[in-house]
């Protein structure tokens, strides 16, 4: 088989880096080799993100930019897939003529297809929605992964409709896969010499509720626990809506389960909590976090968190940073809100101007860093069991995590890539923690 070169471009979320491993892996079947070097590439595909209007944006000042190499290379093929494409469909074909194929975010097993007769200069679009029987049986799944930290994808869309996301609408309705497949791939990642598994989904904590012939996510995670060679479980991302009494129980009880969460609050006032339509109450919200504060002396809490959602006021936006002091994160990701096309928040008058939204994420980053560096100094002198992952920046260096998720960065033998060490952190920074090996 003629070797051609694949270079593949992520945007966004988790699911994508999911989606565009599964991808590598298919196209590898009809001889492309993954290749990051863009000049070299016969086929480019960019996986992209909607999300925010920004990550849009992204896209098409990327696809702007590959305009040039389709002219210098005409049999270059180039494609866009995952939520973007998924919204857009065959418009991409149309404002973007040098575009030769678009695929949706339920189409990923027609690419082959699609690239063979692209490359017979045939442009195409797919974007259709399954079903969920065909849907159950197309799951991503990892073949093998040569990583010590592996994905497994146990559920895909979402039934929330947050009033200002469009998952649901690029993603679909939720879905959760079969526990035996699940459990199947997990020990076949186990067998080859991987360490931790990160059991991912948009909503992991409502996994199995919508197929009552599969266990619980909690049964779910028990079963995982059991699998000899699993050293680390994780998940992401959870709803505190879903969050019940026995999932956060596990963290108390299954020592596996790595001591870190990541529960989106998304604003810290009830008022804009109900028009996000979230389904839950700060105080509740509160609840969860010192239940699981309870479960798991301590865990390490990140989060999400929107500001400047239609109509909040300067004391809602005092709640957010409340909260944020009360919870203590670790770590937020948090985001301008940005009207997405479709979904009900994009409806509501805005009116908070530009200035002032990035006014109060300043605000908030501002409270947060200091947390995040307040929490990252509260390691230092502790021993952490960090599971090394890979080489580290420095020289001679390698890098790893805490059961907390914290990185951690050492000097250490290559060698040691794949074991759990103990680590004594020595400083702390921002964005990871220096230690030395025990
Ligand atoms: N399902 C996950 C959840 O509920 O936390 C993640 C969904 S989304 C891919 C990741 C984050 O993007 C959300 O948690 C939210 O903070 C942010 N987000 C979603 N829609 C947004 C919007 N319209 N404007 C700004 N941020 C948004
Ligand atoms: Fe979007 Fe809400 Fe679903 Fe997360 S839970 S993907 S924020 S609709």
């Amino acid at each position: 088989m003629n070797l051609k070169h694949l270079y593949m471009e992520t945007f966004g979320c988790q699911m994508n880096v999911s989606d565009s491993e599964r991808i590598v892996a298919m196209l590898a079947a009809v001889g492309y080799i993954h290749n990051p070097a863009l000049k070299q590439a016969d086929l480019i595909l960019l996986n992209t993100c909607t999300v925010r209007g920004g990550a849009e944006e992204k896209v098409y000042k990327r696809l702007e930019n590959l305009r040039a190499l389709k002219k210098s290379n005409k049999r270059l093929v180039i494609g866009v897939g995952g939520c973007v494409a998924q919204h857009e469909g065959d418009l991409l074909l149309e404002k973007f003529p040098w575009v030769d194929l678009v695929f949706g975010t339920h189409n990923l097993h027609l690419l082959p297809e699609m690239v063979t007769a692209a490359e017979s200069g045939q442009r195409s679009s797919e974007t259709a929605f399954i079903d969920n029987d065909q849907r159950l049986d197309l799951f991503p799944s990892v073949q093998g992964s040569s990583r010590v930290s592996s994905f497994v994808t146990v559920m895909q869309g979402c039934d929330n409709f947050c009033s200002y996301c469009i998952v649901p609408f690029v993603r679909g309705r939720e879905i959760s896969r079969r526990a035996s497949e699940i459990l199947t791939e997990v020990n076949k990642l186990a067998a080859g010499g991987v360490k931790e598994i990160v059991l991912l989904g948009q909503n992991v904590n409502s996994y199995g509720l919508n197929a009552p012939d599969q266990p619980s996510f909690v049964e779910l995670i028990r079963q995982i626990a059991c699998i000899d060679g699993i050293s680390r479980i994780r998940f992401t991302t959870s709803h505190p809506k879903d969050m019940s009494d026995e999932l956060i129980d596990c963290f108390a009880r299954i020592p596996k389960l790595c001591g870190h969460i990541q529960l989106p609050a998304q604003s810290g006032s009830n008022a804009v909590l109900e028009r996000m339509n979230r389904g839950y109450t700060r105080e509740s919200y509160l609840d969860r976090i010192g239940a699981l504060k309870s479960a798991r002396p301590g865990i390490v809490i990140t989060g999400d968190m929107i500001v400047g959602f239609p109509g909040e006021t300067e004391e809602d936006f005092e709640q957010t940073l409340a909260l944020i002091e009360e919870v203590r994160y670790a770590d937020l990701y948090s985001f301008v809100y940005s009207p997405r096309p479709g979904t009900k928040a994009a409806e509501l008058a805005e009116e908070i101007g530009r200035e002032q939204k990035q006014a109060r994420l300043d605000r908030l980053l501002l409270v947060q860093r200091r947390i995040t560096l307040e929490i990252n100094s509260s390691f230092t002198g502790s021993v952490q069991s960090v599971l090394v992952e890979g080489l580290g920046k420095r020289p001679g260096q390698v890098s790893g995590r805490a059961d907390s998720g914290k990185t951690v960065n050492f000097i250490g033998n290559p060698c040691l890539i794949g074991s759990i060490v103990d680590v004594r952190i020595i400083a702390a920074y921002q964005n990871s923690l220096v230690g030395e090996l025990i």
